[in-house]
């Protein structure tokens, strides 16, 4: 018996890394019969495999799945969406932007940080392109989230600024990447390992093409240890899962103020005494992140 993590699986194999390297392994028995029921093996899962020998060379089955710390999940067609997971435990998800070329949608970040803290997972933000912003604007630019408490990395994978930085909060951990494409995502992953760029975005067009087949994740291993998921878009995950009355807990600068306003049952979006609509009134909360608090509370798309 061996503990290992899916990194891919493929017609009911999957390809499970563990301490004495990477065995395929097919799912047995009663976790078999889960499946069926919805419970699916997706990558990123921890599991127990054994080995059975049966005739010729070794058979390794899945016998046990632990529990998941973390799900990413997305809407499954039909009448009634069901959440359908993706990947499961990843530690954080990283949301590129690029400082100019292109201009950052802020509104579209926000989308990407409210999908992350209603998954539990930890959002890192990373400015790229500082190189072409200059690192003080892309400072300002970025500033209300380090006031609300996010941590951002600012990098340039054209001359290697903060690419260091960068590699240690990927080393060891299972992240997610999100962020609009030409921001420098592939870049940045190759300049902190070469080849790893190249790989994750041969996954996403794979990905990509199989829209009405299947849609697969991957994990893509680290030389440090750790791995970088490629995930089929996040915009498809998790923001209809969200109850209008649970996005206030996804702004972690709403917090303080929540028990100010005037009524308990505050939607903070139009009623008098609002403590979080007066904050951002005075320039104590960053009036583009209320604007897209309220955006997703009235369930408008953004494109
Ligand atoms: P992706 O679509 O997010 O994976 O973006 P790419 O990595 O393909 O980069 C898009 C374009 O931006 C390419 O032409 C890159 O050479 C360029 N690029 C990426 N990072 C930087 C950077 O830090 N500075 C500058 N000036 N250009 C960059
Ligand atoms: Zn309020």
């Amino acid at each position: 018996m061996r503990s290992g993590t899916v990194c891919r699986g493929l017609g009911g194999v999957y390809e499970v890394e563990t301490p004495e390297g990477v065995v395929e392994a097919v799912l047995r028995g009663r976790i078999k019969r889960e499946e069926r029921t919805g419970e699916k093996v997706v990558v990123g899962d921890r599991v127990d495999v054994d080995e059975d020998r049966a005739g010729e060379g070794t058979v390794w089955s899945i016998v046990k799945v632990h529990e998941r710390t973390t799900v990413l999940a997305r809407k499954a067609p039909g009448k009634a969406p069901r959440p359908k997971a993706i990947v499961a435990n990843v530690d954080q998800v990283l949301v590129v932007f690029a400082a100019a070329n292109p201009d950052p949608h802020l509104r579209m970040l926000d989308r990407f940080l409210v999908i992350a803290a209603s998954s539990d997972i930890a959002p890192v933000i990373v400015v790229n392109k500082t190189d072409v912003a200059g690192m003080d604007a892309a400072r300002a630019l970025f500033a209300p989230y380090e006031r609300a408490g996010y941590t951002v990395h600012y990098t340039a994978a054209r001359d290697g600024t903060g690419v260091d930085g960068l590699r240690e909060a990927l080393c060891g951990r299972l992240s997610a990447l999100a962020g609009p494409s030409g921001v420098g995502k592939s870049s940045l992953l190759n300049a902190v390992q070469p080849g790893l760029g190249l790989r994750v975005s041969e996954v996403s067009q794979a990905v990509n093409k199989g829209r009405h087949t299947t849609v697969t994740a991957q994990l893509i291993p680290l030389e440090c240890g750790g791995w970088v998921a490629d995930t089929p878009g996040l915009r498809e995950v998790g923001l209809w899962e969200i109850e209008p009355d649970q996005l206030q807990f996804y702004f972690p600068e709403f917090e303080p103020l929540l028990g100010d306003c005037r009524y308990p049952t505050c939607t903070h979006t139009h009623e008098p005494g609002c403590a979080v609509r007066a904050a951002a009134q005075s320039g104590e909360i960053d009036a583009g992140r209320y604007d897209s608090y309220q955006r997703m509370f009235l369930g408008e798309d953004e494109e």
